[in-house]
């Protein structure tokens, strides 16, 4: 069995970040990831709030970060984690192919997208309701779409799907949005997006793919059916943690506890980015914390008085 002095699981920022400063560290560093890096990172269509980059895409974000770790050293492997076992130092982490030893873990899995709760939503989800509307986006174009939500991503989105879409109808369940008031003002002064407060999607249909849904007003009950070319998700997400062993405290939502150093319940276990129980989801949170968990990894390695956790010859 291969032994690391830090793994990594998940290759968002958070993950690459860490991957970054373990690697820097002199620490041998694996970062395991399911697909590809980069996370919901890498969905996003445009990023504004990332300091020093006013501007970037969050496919560029992402190929640079996993440049930037590669450059350093860190070893990216495409693995789905299965299971973690913990010895005394040692932690052993079975994946869909082989296993790793390590000493010190970072868990980095980041969150999926949540899906709305009606009939068609779920049998139509891949033909015509999408959660990325920069993979999908493309297909809007000349037809109308629908955005669900009313968060920071909702917003963003319906603002880069009208680009595309004729017409964007815009669907929350309250009158007021939760997002950021700069996205608010954007989409409000947006002539293609049309906003439908305090509602919901009550039905998603079609053929092959979606054509019509229906709008249920929370209000006074009344259905309204729309035709569209697609229906965009973003109300939220919930946190990839279903892997992880019972000795790994979450809270009720499944987000991991961590310590001021990032610890989670197990020594040598850390949490990094939009998993862990913390109260701002952002990429440079993610990045931060990724920075902090493996500085701490190195430090627990560096100053714990046990052979067992020297460091590893990379
Ligand atoms: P979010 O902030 O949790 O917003 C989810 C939205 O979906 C809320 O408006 C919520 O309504 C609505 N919702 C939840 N469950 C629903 C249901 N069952 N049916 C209908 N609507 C439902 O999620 P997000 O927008 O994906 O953002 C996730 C995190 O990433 C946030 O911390 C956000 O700030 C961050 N983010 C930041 C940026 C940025 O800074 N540019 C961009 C994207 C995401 P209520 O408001 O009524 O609860």
């Amino acid at each position: 069995m291969i032994e690391y002095d830090l793994a990594i699981i998940g290759g968002g920022p958070g993950g690459l970040t860490a991957s970054i400063y373990g690697s820097r560290a002199g620490l041998k560093t694996l970062v395991l990831e399911k697909v590809i890096t980069g996370g919901q990172m890498r969905l996003t269509s445009g990023i504004e709030n990332y300091p020093g980059f006013p501007n970037i895409t969050g496919e560029e974000l992402s190929k640079s970060l996993h440049q930037q770790a590669m450059n350093h050293g860190a070893e990216i492997l495409s693995r789905t984690v299965k299971s973690i076992v913990f010895e005394d130092f040692r932690k052993i982490i079975d994946t869909d192919e082989e296993s790793f030893g390590t000493k010190t873990i970072i868990i980095a899995t980041g969150t999926r997208h949540n899906n709305i709760d009606c009939p068609g939503a779920r049998e139509f989800a891949g033909r015509g309701l999408s959660f990325c509307a920069l993979c999908d986006g493309a297909f809007m174009r000349n037809e109308v779409a629908a955005v669900v939500g009313g968060g920071n991503s909702a917003l963003e989105e319906a603002d880069y799907l009208s680009r595309f879409a004729t017409k964007v109808y815009l669907i929350h369940r309250r009158d007021e949005f939760r997002a950021d008031k700069h996205l608010r003002t954007r989409i409000l002064d947006n002539p293609k997006v049309e906003f439908i407060p305090s509602a919901v999607v009550a039905r998603v249909s079609g053929s092959d793919i979606v054509e019509e849904i229906e709008v249920k007003s929370l209000k006074t009950g009344e259905i309204t059916p729309l035709k569209v070319g697609g229906v965009f998700v973003y109300v939220g997400n919930s946190p990839n943690t279903a892997f992880l062993p019972p000795e790994i405290k979450t809270n009720a939502a499944g987000y991991i506890l961590t310590d001021d150093k990032l610890e989670t319940s197990v020594p040598g276990v850390y949490a990094a980015g939009d998993v862990r129980d913390t109260d701002l989801r952002q990429i440079v949170t993610a990045v931060a914390d990724g920075a902090r968990a493996a500085v701490n990894a190195n430090r627990r390695i560096e100053e714990t008085p046990c052979p067992e956790l020297g460091k590893t010859a990379v």
